[in-house]
């Protein structure tokens, strides 16, 4: 695998974060536009049916006045001659009055050849009377078809104007001339400019010719053809006004009429999404332009929500990650723990026992060098005593020989007792033995066994023993228990100049108090709490192994007992209660 050092890899996660969080908020943004423009496109198309309702709307209001007037009888007999005169000036009247009812902007009555020969606005400087249309093509149309209509600029009155025109037609149906109404849609360009929407009315050419909005009217939305361009100029539509092309570019396309169109109009370049309604009745179309600002708004609302969703989502699963990964970590420092805790335990079980076989051992060599210098001075002895004793029989000197077999009988005695002191060490000596025995000759048997160490380093020795002090229990443990006692005293005062060595037994409160105590220069307070703990030694290497306090504990605790250590006067003071027994006594 391809190794990182950490801040470069933190680097390229940060990286990975924000591409990641420009990538979903980008393509939510492209998402949540393009439902925006959509439902925005949907929303134009109704607008827009709705201002082609209105136009509509206000050009049928109009489209049956030339119809029913080219019914008249009046016009149709007017027509039959020429008019002029008084004819004219009636017709002038009538053309005026109608006009003022119907709301249109003018009426006027063609002759067969296109020429204005009656018209409302006669008395107006731009009056049409007099003036020939012959060339506009709603004539022409109403001459071929019996109806016709156009949009175009007035070539008399410059203005605007829808022209809607009917057939005046003789009994026969041969044609007469034509009447003309004239719409100005300036009303409904001045209505929709409320509006915050662009609308624009363009032609069969492609020529916006209507707009709501200042400089957006005469624009071709697309370039023109050379005929068409002829055929302006012979029907002089837009006359004298100036076209001018709107360029525009289509982004993309949201259906058949509808798209987004970056357009460079009037108010600069802008985007639009533009929507267009043919009306095929007129041959028009509506356009609807719109900023999509909302749906920008909401692509960016959402982005900023996909982006922070996903960032979200990012520190959900660096947190879920962590905290598998500390679980991991503890659970894997917990195993160590546990297998560490048991190797230790094992190491320690192990040590353990060993150093239980060594104490055994050493008990074994203490005990055979013991028991080496108690028998070999006796024997030695005996046999010097046996050989003086032969030499007094030889010379018949029995008196003397009397005596010398009275020291044999003695110290064949002294080896007895030890090897019988011996035999009860080696029985082997059940837990909780509970015997009844006097606790100053336990004190007797283990001074004996120490007799030969205390007569060598010439220790005081200062007995205070009450007799008997009965108490229950093993006396062979109770016998371990002193001897440890004492050789932990003699251990202490091997290396002072004074030895002296002190045990009591007295009464105290139901119980006995035994204390050994000893001018050793006593226990370092710091190690009063641990002198009984297993393996707690302050000797060197090789001569304390720690545990006969702890056994002596172990021993007295069974019996019902307690054993303290303490300090007093320049020495260590062992005291062992034990509770004392008066079965016996009273008997
Ligand atoms: P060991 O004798 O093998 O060291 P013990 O359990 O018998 O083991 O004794 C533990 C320790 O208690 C000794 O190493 C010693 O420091 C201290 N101690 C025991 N008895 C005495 C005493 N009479 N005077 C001073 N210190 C003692």
């Amino acid at each position: 695998m391809l190794q990182l050092n950490r801040p470069l890899r933190l680097t390229l996660a940060v990286l990975a974060i924000l591409a990641g969080m420009l990538l979903v908020g980008g393509l939510a943004q492209r998402q949540a536009e393009q439902r925006a423009l959509q439902a925005a496109s949907a929303q134009s198309e109704e607008q827009l049916g709705l201002y082609a309702g209105a136009l509509r709307t206000l050009i049928d209001r109009y489209r049956s006045l030339p119809a029913v007037l080219a019914l008249d009888p009046d016009l149709r007999v007017a027509l039959r001659g020429p008019v002029a005169g008084e004819l004219q000036q009636r017709l002038n009247l009538k053309l005026e009055r109608i006009n003022g009812a119907a709301g249109s902007s003018t009426l006027e009555l063609l002759d067969r050849d296109g020429l204005a020969v009656a018209a409302s606005n006669w008395r107006t400087p731009t009056s049409y009377v007099g003036h020939n249309f012959g060339f506009r093509p709603y004539f022409l149309e109403t001459r071929g078809k019996g109806t016709g209509r156009f949009y175009a600029v007035g070539v008399v009155t410059g203005t605007p104007g829808y022209f809607l025109s009917s057939a005046v037609l003789d009994d026969d149906g041969n044609f007469l001339g034509a009447i003309v109404v004239r719409l100005e849609l300036t009303e409904l360009e001045r209505e929709w400019s409320a509006g915050p929407d662009l609308l624009l009315i363009s032609d069969a050419k492609d020529i916006a010719f209507l707009a709501n909005r200042p400089g957006w009217r005469y624009r071709e939305l697309r370039a023109l053809t050379a005929a068409e361009r002829a055929e302006l100029t012979s029907t002089r539509q837009y006359d004298k006004q100036p076209l001018q092309a709107l360029e525009h570019r289509t982004l993309e396309s949201l259906g058949a009429h509808s798209r987004m169109e970056r357009v460079s109009g009037p108010e600069g370049q802008r985007d639009y999404l533009w929507q267009s309604l043919p009306l095929p009745s007129e041959g028009w179309t509506l356009h609807l332009l719109r900023q999509p600002r909302e749906a920008i708004q909401a692509g960016r609302g959402v982005a900023l929500g996909a982006a922070g969703a996903w960032l979200a989502l990012v520190f959900l699963g660096l947190f879920l990650h962590q905290r598998w990964r500390l679980a991991r970590l503890r659970q894997r420092s917990r195993e160590e723990l546990e297998r560490l805790v048991e190797e230790r335990t094992a190491a320690l079980r192990t040590a353990q026992e060993g150093l239980v076989q060594a104490a055994k051992l050493a008990a074994l060599g203490q005990m055979s060098a013991a028991l080496a210098h108690e028998i070999n001075q006796p024997l030695t002895a005996q046999r010097m005593q046996l050989a003086t004793l032969r030499l007094l029989l030889e010379q018949g000197q029995e008196e003397q020989a009397a005596g010398v077999l009275q020291r044999l009988d003695e110290q064949l005695e002294r080896m007895a007792a030890l090897t019988g002191h011996l035999k009860t060490f080696a029985r082997k000596s059940p837990g909780g033995l509970r015997e009844r025995l006097d606790l100053a000759q336990v004190v007797d048997r283990a001074l004996q066994l120490l007799e030969a160490r205390l007569r060598n380093e010439a220790v005081e020795l200062h007995l205070d023993l009450a007799r008997p002090a009965w108490v229950r229990g093993d006396a062979i443990r109770l016998e371990q228990v002193l001897v440890n006692l004492l050789r932990n005293a003699l251990d202490a005062m091997a290396d002072k100049p004074r030895r002296q060595l002190r045990v009591n037994i007295r009464p105290q409160r139901g119980h006995w108090l035994l204390e050994v105590i000893d001018s050793g220069g006593g226990i370092a307070a710091e190690h009063l709490a641990s002198v009984f703990d297993p393996f707690f030694t302050t000797k060197p290497v090789g001569e304390g192994l720690g545990l006969g306090l702890a056994v002596s504990y172990g021993i007295v605790m069974e019996t019902g007992g307690s054993l303290e250590a303490g300090n007093r006067d320049g020495g260590a003071c062992f005291s062992l209660r034990l509770p004392a027994d008066l079965g016996e006594e009273r008997e």
